[in-house]
């Protein structure tokens, strides 16, 4: 009946309000103001703006989310290539590696592991074979005179704290755990003095329980030349690492590398000529000698 050009005219037109309803707008047709001026355009570009952001949020995203896995699985498939080149070539050079502290129960283990930080294995074996002939149970490190057993252990460095350490430890196994060594990472964490490290060492060597990979010194820093990781945190290590290798390999794995770390890729001076590892190792942070 209207037509809508007259309809536009009269709901919108810049005319008083009390006027606003009879008649078209050309009848009261007078000059727009310079706000009135200036807002058209800001409310055009305030549009194409939100049109914009339409555009990124709804079409343009998703897209790159979309590009951003793509490149992420074609990237972690490589990683995940190497890191099998990797386990196997360990695999074939160190087939029977092991945990070289020795131990004869996981409590054993235990404490040996808690000895061995900032410390050689040679040296904590030297110390253990006494230790252990000494303390027989869980019950006995407990009961232990503080001053006494930091003096059975001294050689190993930092003794007070790992004294204090093992002590609190075993009163804690003894207390909750009826004198046994508890067999998953959530309680042996919760031991004082037990981090995930070497928590992963006593499931994993003691029980044969692949709860995680060890990251060690050795761990951390084979692990970053080869390109596993470019992590610093061992946690994150750990999570990298555990991505890319089979959980069938984790504990062969971290004996392996440890033993690579040992033998071939030492802190200064790696011996990349004659490592098993050159010919697919990226040698990444290494300096060309
Ligand atoms: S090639 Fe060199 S840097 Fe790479 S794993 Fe072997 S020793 Fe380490």
């Amino acid at each position: 009946m209207f037509h809508p050009w007259l309809i536009k005219s009269v709901c919108f037109s810049p005319c008083p309000p009390w006027l606003r309803g009879g008649l078209p707008a050309f009848a009261f047709r007078r000059r727009a103001s310079v706000k009135e001026k200036t807002a058209a355009p800001l409310t055009l570009w305030k549009a194409l703006g939100e049109n914009c952001l339409f555009v990124r949020q709804r079409v343009a995203a998703p897209f790159r989310a979309l590009l951003r896995r793509g490149f992420k699985m074609a990237a972690s498939a490589d990683a995940k290539r190497h890191a099998a080149d990797v386990v196997r070539t360990l695999r074939r050079e160190y087939p029977d590696a092991k945990c070289s502290l020795d131990f004869k129960t996981p409590l054993q283990l235990l404490v040996a592991t808690v000895l061995s930080a900032q410390c050689t294995d040679v040296r904590v074996n030297l110390v253990t074979k006494q230790l252990f002939a000494k303390y027989t149970s869980a019950a006995h490190f407990a009961k232990a005179p503080l001053a006494e057993l930091e003096k059975d252990i001294q050689s190993t460095g930092f003794f007070r704290n790992k004294a204090k350490n093992i002590k609190a430890a075993c009163q804690a196994i003894v207390q909750r755990y009826d004198g046994e060594v508890p067999q998953d990472l959530e309680s042996l964490v919760e031991l004082p003095g037990i981090g995930r490290k070497t928590a992963n060492v006593i499931l994993g060597t003691a029980f044969g329980i692949a709860s995680g990979i060890v990251v060690d010194t050795h761990v951390t820093r084979v692990s970053r030349r080869l390109g596993l990781t470019r992590e610093k945190d061992p946690v994150k290590i750990e999570r990298d690492l555990m991505e890319l290798i089979p959980r069938k390999e984790w504990v062969a794995f971290s004996h392996r590398m440890i033993q690579h770390g040992r033998q071939f890729c030492v802190a200064r001076s790696p011996k990349c000529d004659t490592c098993p590892l050159r010919d697919i190792s990226p040698r990444i942070g290494v300096k060309e000698s």
